[in-house]
C-alpha cells in the first residue's frame, strides 16, 4: 500500500490517501473541511489519475469530516463508526462542532457503519478498524499490517493526546485505546493533526498519562 500524506496548513485534519499498488484502489482517511485542503486532495488525486472508492473517518469532528460531502454528492461510500456516525446523520452539532468551525452542519444522509475488528478491503489490501473511543465515543483508528502503518485520528499525536473534555469525551477510555494500539505492532503513526510519529512516541506518551 502507497500513502499520500497531506499535512494540514491550519485547522484541518491531516488527511491520508491510501492506494493498493496491486488493483490501483484507492481510498481516503479523513478529508479535512476548508476548499483550500479539499484543492489539495483533488490535486493529489488528479496527479495519481484516481478517484477514491470510498473515505473513512476516524470521528465527527467537523475539521476531519466537513469535506466528506463534495465525495458523499458524488456517490462515494463514507465509513465510520455508529456511535459518531449517528451525531452525523442527526445533525447533533454539539458532537460534530461545525459550528465552532464557523461553517454550517453538514447534510451527509448515506454513511456506512464500521466496528471493531473489521476488516476493509482496500483492493487486496485489509484495512483493520480498530474501535478506539476517548477523543469521541466512536473514534476509530485504522491499521495496516504490511506497511506496519496506524491512522489515529485525534486519539494521539506525535507528541500528545486528543482532547478528552468535549461531548462524548472520556480520559480513562483514551487511556484504554491507547494501550490497545500498543498491543499492535505498528511503526509509523500517521495522527489527525501535526506531523507524523513512531510506535515509541505513542510508548513514551502512554507512559505519562
Ligand atoms: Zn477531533
Amino acid at each position: 500500500m502507497k500513502i499520500y500524506p497531506i499535512i494540514s496548513y491550519s485547522a484541518d485534519s491531516n488527511t491520508y490517501i491510501l492506494e493498493d499498488e496491486e488493483t490501483k484502489a484507492v481510498c481516503i482517511i479523513d478529508p479535512g473541511y476548508t476548499s483550500e485542503h479539499l484543492e489539495r486532495i483533488i490535486s493529489v488525486l488528479n496527479e495519481m489519475g484516481k478517484f477514491p472508492d470510498f473515505v473513512i473517518n476516524t470521528h465527527c469532528h467537523y475539521d476531519h469530516i466537513g469535506n466528506d460531502e463534495y465525495f458523499a454528492n458524488k456517490g462515494i461510500k463514507i465509513f465510520l463508526n455508529e456511535l459518531d456516525g449517528k451525531a452525523i446523520l442527526e445533525r447533533d452539532d454539539e458532537k460534530i462542532l461545525a459550528r465552532f468551525f464557523e461553517m454550517k452542519v453538514p447534510k451527509i444522509r448515506d454513511l456506512k457503519f464500521v466496528d471493531n475488528d473489521e476488516l476493509m478491503d482496500l483492493g487486496k489490501t485489509a484495512l483493520k478498524i480498530l474501535h478506539t473511543p476517548g477523543h469521541t465515543s466512536g473514534s476509530i483508528s485504522v491499521y495496516e499490517e504490511k506497511t506496519k502503518s496506524l491512522f489515529s485520528g485525534d486519539l494521539v499525536f506525535s507528541g500528545g493526546v486528543g482532547r478528552t473534555d468535549l461531548p462524548g469525551g472520556n480520559f480513562e477510555q483514551l487511556r484504554t485505546s491507547i494501550a490497545q494500539i500498543l498491543d499492535l505492532n505498528f511503526k509509523t503513526l500517521y495522527p489527525g493533526h501535526g506531523k507524523t510519529g513512531t510506535y515509541e512516541n505513542v510508548k513514551r506518551i502512554r507512559k505519562f498519562i
